[in-house]
């Protein structure tokens, strides 16, 4: 509740991952055998196998250069291109890279001509705003989800959690989460699958009369009483988890602040070196989770990469595009698939970006990087 209040949704469900949030908004959705998903390839691997869970398949949308989200140009003509070959998604899912938010406002349009659901994959992203809302708040998306894995804006240790202003689709995450039991009466049906309720209401006996050696159901008035409706699973946060995401909350507006003080002190420091620094989008505003550069080339990579882990330098690459990933080569990705997702990859450096980060480490992380470009 504390997470849909600050950022404008009308419902949370609390998870233990960002994965299996994502799982539960497909399956909330109704995602199964036959139906497309489609995501960006510069993403964990996460946002696309939420799909395979559900038996359905995984496409990518090649990403934008400036912004390295998934180019809503590219997006606009593979749909067009689909709604010839009759492979249209049944979900979208726009993953704010490094927290800056897609363009939902342009992408929603889409959603609408060409009748797919949307997803928002905010793993990086709680805390930033998209055209001025915050996102999380479901303004142009059917579900949001965030992610508090330890290396993550803010934490449970493990942990994430999908917002939505649809209260059949924070229902039926809910249930998911838990098995798919239900204990609410009125979501309860008799063995002929019809609602319980109003025979409970009349006192009747719900099922049929049991015969000898057969279960016996009882009305949905027992207070015991519960139904597994649909197969869900236990993907429940434990209280403990809340409560360290319920603390990390409300510091969450500071750890943005500085993230920003820090991003725009490397702008400054990088500004003579041969890199490009990740453009911000001016309409909204990024919760910067990542501080990813571009250098020149992929060995001037290869090498300033290993100089700043010699130097005890955590940098990182975000990301490998999951369509080269050796288990989704079964369904026919090759490399060129997409060429800007590649492109971006092979000059990727994520610089060390965290609010405990201080100004003498920047300095030094400035340093190295530029010894090992010169
Ligand atoms: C971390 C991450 C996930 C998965 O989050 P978990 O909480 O570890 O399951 C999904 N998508 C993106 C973009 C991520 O960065």
């Amino acid at each position: 509740q504390a997470v849909a209040a600050k950022v404008s949704a009308a419902y949370g469900v609390a998870v233990n991952s960002a994965t299996s949030a994502l799982h539960l908004a497909c399956r909330a959705l109704d995602l199964g055998p036959g139906d497309w998903l489609w995501t960006s390839p510069n993403t964990f691997v996460a946002s696309a196998n939420c799909a395979r869970y559900c038996g359905a398949r995984v496409d990518f949308v090649d990403i934008d250069p400036d912004t390295y989200n998934l180019s809503v140009e590219a997006l606009a003509t593979k749909l067009e291109q689909a709604k010839q070959n009759g492979r249209l998604p049944k979900i979208l899912i726009p993953v704010h890279f490094a927290g800056q938010p897609c363009d939902m406002a342009a992408i929603a349009p889409l959603a609408e001509r060409y009748g797919f659901k949307i997803i928002e994959d905010a793993s990086h992203a709680i805390g930033a705003r998209c055209d001025g809302e915050p996102v999380g708040a479901c303004r142009h998306s059917d579900i949001t989800v965030f992610s508090f894995h330890p290396v993550k804006l803010i934490t449970t240790g493990e942990g994430g959690l999908a917002t939505t202003n649809d209260p059949e689709l924070a229902e039926r995450m809910a249930r998911l989460r838990s098995h798919g039991i239900t204990r609410d009466p009125a979501r309860m049906r008799t063995d002929s699958g019809q609602p319980m309720l109003h025979h409970a209401a009349l006192g009747e006996s719900v099922s049929a009369k049991p015969r000898l050696g057969e279960p016996v159901l009882h009305a949905s008035t027992d207070p015991w009483y519960y139904q597994q409706l649909e197969l869900g699973y236990n993907y429940r946060m434990t209280d403990i988890q809340a409560a360290l995401g319920h603390s990390q909350l409300q510091r969450l507006d500071d750890y943005i602040a500085r993230r920003h003080a820090l991003a725009k002190r490397y702008d400054r420091l990088l500004a003579d070196l041969p890199v490009q620094t990740p453009y911000q989008d001016p309409r909204h505003h990024s919760a910067l989770h990542l501080y990813p550069i571009q250098v020149t080339d992929d060995e001037t990579r290869h090498h300033a990469f290993q100089a700043l882990r010699d130097a005890g330098i955590g940098v990182n690459v975000h990301y490998i595009p999951v369509h080269r990933q050796p288990d989704y080569q079964r369904f026919g990705f090759a490399k060129g698939d997409f060429p800007v997702a590649e492109a971006y990859y092979r000059r990727a450096i994520s610089l060390p970006l965290y609010p405990s980060l201080t100004e003498a480490q920047q300095d030094i992380v400035c340093q190295r990087l530029g010894e090992a470009l010169s």
